[in-house]
């Protein structure tokens, strides 16, 4: 369970350079969805040492966040949520905007997601500013939930986002 998953990642997340704008190398997981074990170990590690039971509600940041948050989910018997850019979620929602390099970007969750004084793990697969993960974890408290975790599975150390996230148990599959 505390396998170093770095090789597996390394081998099977590809670099796009300059995707989807000039000068960002874009983290492409899509052949790790394609290798089963892979997936498989990965989905294991982002579980973070939570066992079935510990997690109320697993958030997953649109949009691979819920490709590899859902497994997770399903593997600790916890409940699936979407956070999601603003205007997706039909129902009643809480948002939260934070600042991008030009302009600002706005992320929403259903009001009644998450009950409160819930235990919610954060799932999200590449951690680059921080901003999206700052921004969930917002919208998780103010629901009134505790966020026993957030769980990616690679950070970008040279944006630093982990100082965003100082105040959560952030675990990283590997960091580049
Ligand atoms: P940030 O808010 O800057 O931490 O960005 C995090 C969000 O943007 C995550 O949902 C990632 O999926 C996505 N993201 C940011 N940078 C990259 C990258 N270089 N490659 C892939 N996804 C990225």
């Amino acid at each position: 369970p505390h396998d170093d998953l770095t090789p597996l990642i390394e081998a099977h997340v590809r670099d796009i350079p300059d995707h989807p704008r000039p000068g960002v190398v874009f983290k492409d997981i899509t052949p790790l969805l394609a290798a089963p074990e892979a997936f498989s170990a990965v989905v294991e590690g982002l579980t973070a040492g939570h066992g079935p039971g510990t997690v109320d509600a697993v958030v997953g940041l649109e949009a691979r966040g819920f490709i590899l948050g859902a497994p997770v989910a399903l593997r600790l018997g916890a409940g699936f949520v979407p956070i999601r850019k603003a205007g997706k979620l039909p129902a009643r929602t809480l948002g939260e905007s934070y600042d991008l390099e030009y302009g600002s970007a706005t992320v929403e969750m259903h009001a009644d997601a998450i009950a409160p004084g819930s235990r919610v793990l954060i799932v999200d697969d590449v951690l680059a500013t921080g901003g999206t993960g700052r921004a969930a974890v917002r919208l998780v408290q103010r629901a009134g939930g505790t966020v026993v975790g957030f769980s990616v599975l690679m950070e970008l150390a040279f944006l630093s986002g982990r100082d965003k996230l100082s105040d959560v148990k952030l675990h990283a599959l590997t960091t580049v």
